[in-house]
């Protein structure tokens, strides 16, 4: 069985107060989670970004 990761928005800073959870694979999450990053949160999809995001990524 795939052991899922997940990535709690709440300790993304941002003055949004967003409380998402995305679970998954890592890279099930990091995809999701970097969409979610630019598209709500308008951050730039940069290769900083993609690091910030991994290091967000924990075990369930
Ligand atoms: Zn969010």
């Amino acid at each position: 069985m795939v052991k899922r990761k997940v990535a709690d928005c709440r300790q993304f800073p941002s003055e949004k107060n967003c409380s998402l959870t995305i679970a998954g694979t890592e890279d099930e999450v990091l995809t999701v989670a970097v969409r979610h990053a630019v598209e709500e949160h308008g951050h730039e999809d940069t290769p900083e970004l993609h690091e910030q995001i991994k290091g967000m990524i924990k075990d369930e």
